[in-house]
């Protein structure tokens, strides 16, 4: 069923129960976010896609649009607040954008650009946190992570579907981990998959790095913005 929604004072069509942040984009109108997959279930941490819903802060990738809804996207304070989201991921982690591999493929980083940050407003956290480096074919550079949880949703085993990573603590203490024997039976295509579904530069491909020329990296080709309103980025 057809329906209307009005987005930063602008009606839309939009199909009843579509999710929120794929609706914008199908219209023109860019919401960041670092979690959403497209197609697959919204996530909602790392809390990027957040816009004013009828009044209401929500995560774009986790609702879905219904007849009426208000949105404001573009609103101020709402770009400032996601502004500042993003500035606490670069805080939050140990961000050494010239010397990373995902550097030109980063979505992070990509966004960082996208939103006019030049540095975080908040102190850097430094974090001391160990590099894993047991599996075979995936190395964790776990200063990266920012948590968003889509390896942990999305990559699991071929077979019988068992996680592969997984957060342990919480706050301050998180950690990214990985079944190593599990990680050990990955086709070579699904670790690929799994270092290209990392927002970061979190999960590496041991024996590739740096196998893109500068400037012939995804994200200097075309930005994060253009890609998600061409609907062939997450
Ligand atoms: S993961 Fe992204 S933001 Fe972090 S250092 Fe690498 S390129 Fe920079
Ligand atoms: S390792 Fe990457 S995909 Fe997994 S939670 Fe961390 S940032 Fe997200």
């Amino acid at each position: 069923m057809s329906i209307d929604i009005s987005i930063d004072g602008q009606v839309y069509k939009a199909r009843d129960g579509a999710t929120l942040v794929d609706v914008a984009a199908e219209n023109g109108v860019y919401i960041p976010s670092l979690c959403y997959v497209r197609g697959k279930p919204g996530l909602g941490t790392c809390r990027t896609c957040s816009v004013r819903v009828n009044g209401k802060v929500m995560t774009a990738c986790t609702v879905p649009v219904a007849d009426g809804m208000d949105v404001e996207v573009s609103e101020p304070g709402m770009a400032e607040m996601r502004k500042m989201l993003v500035e606490l991921l670069f805080s939050e982690g140990n961000h050494n954008c010239p010397s990373c591999e995902k550097s030109g493929r980063c979505e992070l980083q990509s966004l960082g650009y996208e939103l006019g940050m030049m540095v975080s407003r908040f102190p850097y956290r430094f974090p001391v946190r160990t590099r894993e480096h047991a599996a075979k074919q995936i190395w964790l550079e776990r200063d990266r992570c920012i948590f968003c949880q889509r390896c942990v949703k999305f990559v699991r085993n071929l077979e019988t579907g068992q996680k592969i990573f997984s957060i342990d603590h919480r706050g301050s203490r998180a950690s990214i981990e990985i079944d190593v024997s599990l990680a050990d039976k990955m086709p070579p295509e699904q670790v690929r998959e799994a270092a290209h579904l990392c927002p970061v530069g979190c999960i590496v491909e041991k024996g590739v790095g740096y196998n893109k020329p500068i400037g012939q990296r995804r994200f200097e080709i075309k930005s994060i913005r253009e890609r998600a309103l061409e609907r062939k980025c997450r």
